[in-house]
């Protein structure tokens, strides 16, 4: 994400590294270099310059204490002023409400109906709630039948009369079942145009007077740069929206978007999503944002990713297994599919401090773990359960079955021996732990 700013920026913040003291001079040629790499990230001129004066003038305002370097100094200055760019602190949604209403705009393609199931699946998961997705897409078919096969997915339902032409309808019946319903949230997904229209914005601006939203979403891509951020604007004078959604920022995205959006709608980001995948809806944070550019990674969300996923029935079933000296295929599996849930492996690794930048170019695919499972699935269930058992002759049976030469095969069950044995060291290290407290 933002690859190519996070280098600009570092390139930047090298003139000053070195340098022993804060002059005039040094933060000027640096803030410069700073301008022109948020300038070619696609931020408006004027934005940039703002931020840039922000920046020289706290940098020569600060005294620079002894334990830390002009460069350090600079760099918390930026990440400051970047977190405060982008909305300073998280903004959540209004949910006292019930039902809440959420009502979804954004031009076709931005990612509506694939934010729409994102955000009913957060807010059954990490909320507790009980949503009501519902289709106010009278122009597209496929629209509806999109948002109810994402419904389907996640287990929840989509409300949508096939044969009504009017929105607004659709809406007020809607709210009506939820009420009957007891779905305590209801997000509505508006059809959207290819470009912003007049019959687009008084559809959506009817459909909003009609249900009184809590929440109004415009959702837009931020691969589209200052587009992004002209649409926003035309959206916010008719709609009076309550927060942004970006999407694809898996993409190639420079980062214009998401650097200018709050300075120029003042409006919050919301919400980020990172691909079409339905676990990959990100509650934005401006501090950490301003984190990952300046390739620190953002071990917070890493951290929130793993607990969300985490089941801890599974976990303590897996531990005691570990602790016996009976790890087996069927937990490492299960291990697999814990760590997959959390979504894109190269997303994850990013969030490591440093390794942003390592893994920039690699082709980490989500498919990295297919190799692992083509082996194990061609394990019968008791070799999977009984790793002891498999000898040559099943090694080749199941190299066959996996499509791999027998040596994938051999380095694969070597790995995960080595894993077994690492496994048994640290039992005997937690067991001697576990004795010398019970001795105190
Ligand atoms: P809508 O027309 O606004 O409802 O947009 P859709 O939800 O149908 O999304 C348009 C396309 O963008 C689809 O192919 C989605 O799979 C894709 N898409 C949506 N969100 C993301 C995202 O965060 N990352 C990526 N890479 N693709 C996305």
């Amino acid at each position: 994400m933002f690859e190519s700013l996070s280098e600009r920026l570092e390139t930047a913040f090298k003139q000053i590294k070195g340098q022993g003291q804060i002059t005039e001079l040094n933060v000027a040629s640096t803030v410069k270099e700073i301008r022109r790499a948020l300038v070619d990230a696609d931020v408006n001129y004027k934005i940039a310059k703002e931020f840039t004066d922000k920046v020289k003038e706290k940098a020569l305002g600060e005294k620079v204490l002894n334990a830390i370097s002009p460069g350090q100094l600079m760099v918390k200055v930026v990440q400051d002023e970047l977190a405060e760019l982008m909305g300073g602190t998280e903004e959540g949604l209004d949910l006292k409400t019930s039902p809440t209403v959420i009502l979804i705009a954004g031009l076709q393609g931005s990612g509506k109906t694939t934010f729409s199931g994102k955000l009913a699946r957060f807010l059954k998961q990490n909320r507790h709630k009980s949503p009501l997705l519902v289709a106010a897409d009278v122009y597209r078919p496929a629209a509806i039948d999109q948002l109810k096969v994402l419904g389907e997915q996640i287990g929840i339902p989509v409300y949508h009369e096939p044969d009504q032409k009017d929105p607004v309808l659709i809406a007020r019946n809607a709210l009506k079942e939820a009420k009957t319903k007891g779905h305590n949230v209801i997000i509505i997904d508006t059809a959207g145009r290819l470009a912003v229209d007049e019959a687009m914005m008084t559809e959506v601006a009817d459909i909003k007077a009609a249900v009184a939203p809590q929440e109004v979403l415009f959702v837009v891509d931020a691969m589209t740069g200052q587009d992004a951020v002209n649409t926003a604007k035309a959206f916010n004078e008719r709609l009076d929206f309550t927060g942004v959604v970006l999407t694809k920022l898996d993409g190639d995205t420079r980062g214009g978007a998401a650097l200018s959006i709050k300075y120029t709608v003042e409006k919050p980001i919301k919400f980020i999503s990172m691909g079409e995948k339905l676990d990959t809806l990100d509650v934005f944070y401006p501090e950490r944002m301003a984190q990952r550019i300046l390739g620190m990674g953002d071990i917070t969300t890493l951290v929130e990713r793993a607990q969300a996923q985490y089941d801890e029935a599974v976990a303590a079933r897996i531990e005691k297994k570990i602790r016996k000296n009976q790890f087996d295929f069927e937990d490492f599996i299960t291990q697999l599919q814990q760590i997959k849930k959390m979504g894109n492996i190269k997303d994850l690794l990013g969030m490591i401090p440093g390794m942003g930048k390592a893994v920039k170019d690699l082709d980490i695919s989500d498919d990295a773990f297919k190799g692992i499972e083509a082996i194990i699935g061609s394990m019968t269930p008791y070799e999977r359960t009984h790793p002891d058992v498999i000898d040559s002759s099943r090694r080749r049976r199941i190299a066959g079955g996996a499509g791999k030469d027998i040596q994938e095969i051999n380095q694969f069950m070597k790995q995960f021996e080595q894993m077994r044995q690492m496994m048994k060291g640290m039992n005997k290290f937690s067991a001697a732990g576990r004795g010398m407290r019970a001795m105190k």
